[in-house]
């Protein structure tokens, strides 16, 4: 069996929240000094989501309008066997791969940019804000408001808008405007580029701008990419999906692993596996991998910050470098992020996801091994991933386990095409 694949009834009816399923109370968000914080909440974010954020339902109705443009845009996604790669590295291990590249745009992050237009639309929006760092999250909610009939203005982290030009000629092809940041837009903004004309940008600056952006209009909602729990929720049509598929081929995963920049792709495929840890019925590892340069569950410390540079988010529990850390400009931008989304931090905490880091030169080397033996390029950010399963399936060469590995494909690499052949030619730094 090459690939496991589901029929289109088969698009989850509900999102799993793990909140109600915790084996400790989720320490709650909580007001900052100045005390606006909270209050600008429902200025921001449609009162859905913010009732999801809140939310300690075990299970969460995707409404049928959002069941069927996850259908249009290819949900549900395929499981590949990586039959190929298995044979490179002559292991007894399985190794699995959730395919979220096959989105038009190319990575998970659609899963929750539609259903976050979804809610913004029927709450009265005319336009989105967001920020964007390697330009995946702009791409996805771009699409998504072009089809649910929205405007959307994109922050986009100024090393990424030069390093990714493409990246913007996919959000101008789904109309969404894009915004270099720091950028002269905002109060934010102009301050930070009055200090350096040059700044590189930072997803915490560009987040800044977006919320400042879309407090200043009642028809204007925020958006954030990942990190928040209603995003995570948004994402667990991977870990649902992939559970029925393994039921399928009647196995389960013995190690899962997935990238984590904010936490969202992991989040949602790992969660559905995670409920049965949790309740002892799966006995499964479950590893986030995050870059050497960027180490927020390695190195970060667990407790209260903000989520962006200008501290306009509420005081979240998570492990963080500290929000005015600003990250080398690796090419897996979409990994550069300070803090982590405060479930998965949570679960790291509790010892039930494993925190492990990879190195810039090592991806590349990784993804070109993949595109070797399975034909997907995968994007930088996928690779650290990719890596770590890598590595769990040559452990299983020496003690000839036969794992089943479940590797969250996050996106494809064809448009980061530069980074690669830095890779190849040789310019790759660290
Ligand atoms: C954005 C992105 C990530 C990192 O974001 P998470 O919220 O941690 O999933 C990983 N892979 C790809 C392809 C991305 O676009």
């Amino acid at each position: 069996m090459y690939k496991i694949t589901l029929p289109e009834k088969d698009t989850p009816k509900k999102w799993y929240n793990i909140v109600a399923d915790l084996p400790v109370e989720l320490p709650a968000s909580s007001q900052t000094k100045e005390g606006q914080q909270l209050e600008n909440l429902p200025k921001i974010f449609s009162k859905y989501v913010l009732e999801q954020e809140m939310s300690q339902e075990r299970w969460i109705d995707i409404p049928k309008e959002i069941r069927n443009v996850y259908k249009q845009v290819g949900r549900p996604t395929p499981l590949f066997r990586a039959t190929g790669l298995e044979k490179y590295l002559d292991t007894p291990a399985k190794i699995y791969y959730k395919r979220e590249d096959m989105s038009p745009v190319g990575s998970h992050k659609l899963n929750t940019a539609i259903a976050q237009a979804y809610y913004a639309k029927k709450a009265g929006a005319e336009r989105l804000t967001t920020e964007t760092g390697a330009g995946q999250w702009g791409s996805a909610l771009s699409l998504a408001c072009s089809l649910l009939g929205l405007e959307c203005t994109v922050y986009m982290v100024n090393v990424s808008f030069k390093q990714k030009p493409y990246r913007k000629t996919v959000m101008h092809l789904y109309n969404g405007e894009v915004i270099p940041s720091p950028s002269d837009r905002t109060d934010f903004g102009r301050k930070i580029l009055k200090e350096d004309p040059n700044h590189p940008g930072s997803l915490g600056i560009a987040i800044s701008e977006a919320i400042e952006d879309a407090l200043t209009d009642e028809k204007v909602f925020y958006t954030l990419g990942s990190v928040l729990n209603h995003v995570l929720l948004h994402q667990t049509v991977i870990g649902l999906e992939a559970k029925k598929q393994f039921e399928l081929i009647d196995e389960t995963p013995d190690v899962l692993v997935g990238c984590v920049g904010g936490g969202s792709n992991f989040g949602g495929a790992a969660f559905p596996f995670m409920k049965d840890k949790i309740s002892g019925d799966l006995d499964c590892e479950f590893l986030a991998a995050e870059p050497s340069s960027c180490p927020t569950l390695t190195q970060g410390e667990y407790r209260y910050d903000y989520g962006d540079t200008a501290g306009l988010t509420p005081l979240m529990k998570m492990y963080t470098l500290g929000h005015d850390f600003v990250p080398p400009s690796v090419h897996a931008g979409g990994l550069r992020y300070h803090g982590m989304a405060p479930l998965v931090a949570l679960l790291v905490n509790q010892g039930l996801i494993e925190g492990r880091t990879v190195n810039q030169t090592e991806i590349f080397k990784t993804g070109k091994i993949f595109a070797n033996t399975e034909g997907v390029i995968p994007a930088p950010e996928t690779c650290h991933a990719i890596k770590v399963g890598i590595d769990e399936a040559l452990k299983c060469k020496k003690t000839g386990e036969e794992k089943n590995i479940l590797i969250s494909f996050s996106g494809h690499g064809l448009l980061d095409l530069q980074g690669y052949d830095d890779f190849i030619e040789g310019h790759l730094t660290q």
